[in-house]
């Protein structure tokens, strides 16, 4: 499906999902790299120890649940923008889902923009909540969305403009 589509399938995301007590605890990145590319900047940028160096730089990217601290500095530096920081422990209900983002224009804090899945179907509208930008030589936004718990594993992109289905 990966290959045909772009989109990975349910089993590809179980692949890189932690489990319930480890999302519980706090941020966690969700590194949804599939397709075995030359690329590891993922694996340079984190200070934590929690992605391991690669033997073979076409290697996927092998993430220790329990060493990462959700700092969310891979997510900025991944050309792929295939990584993810998940903050489950955010609110009884609410989940912030943290999404590299490099359009313009760049959302506002307090703005309701659409979250779509990863098959670009639009999941509703959620606040952004704060908005971070990569540095003047990285063009990759990190927005802080808030979502309801059930759809932190699903909301993985925006768009600015409002739905255009009815939900
Ligand atoms: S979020 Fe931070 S600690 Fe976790 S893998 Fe990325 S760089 Fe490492
Ligand atoms: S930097 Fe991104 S695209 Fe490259 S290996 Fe790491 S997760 Fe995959």
């Amino acid at each position: 499906m990966l290959n045909k589509t772009g989109v990975p399938t349910a089993e590809d995301v179980l692949t890189v999902t932690p489990s319930e007590e480890r999302l519980k605890k706090g941020p966690v990145a969700i590194i949804e790299c599939f397709q075995e590319i030359p690329c590891n900047p993922c694996t340079e940028a984190c200070k934590q120890g929690a992605i391991q160096p690669m033997e073979d730089i076409n290697n996927l990217p092998q993430l220790d649940y329990d060493q990462c601290n959700g700092c969310g500095v891979c997510l900025s530096r991944c050309p792929g923008l295939a990584i993810f920081i998940v903050d489950a422990s955010y609110s009884e209900t609410e989940a912030i889902v943290r999404i590299p983002f490099e359009y313009v224009p760049v959302p506002r804090v307090g703005e309701s923009v659409v979250g779509l899945n990863r098959a670009g179907e639009e999941l509703g509208t959620f606040v952004v909540n704060k908005v971070q930008s990569g540095g003047q030589k990285n063009k990759t936004y990190t927005i802080w969305l808030v979502v309801p718990k059930a759809l932190a594993m699903d909301v993985r992109s925006i768009r600015l403009g409002g739905l255009r289905h009815a939900n």
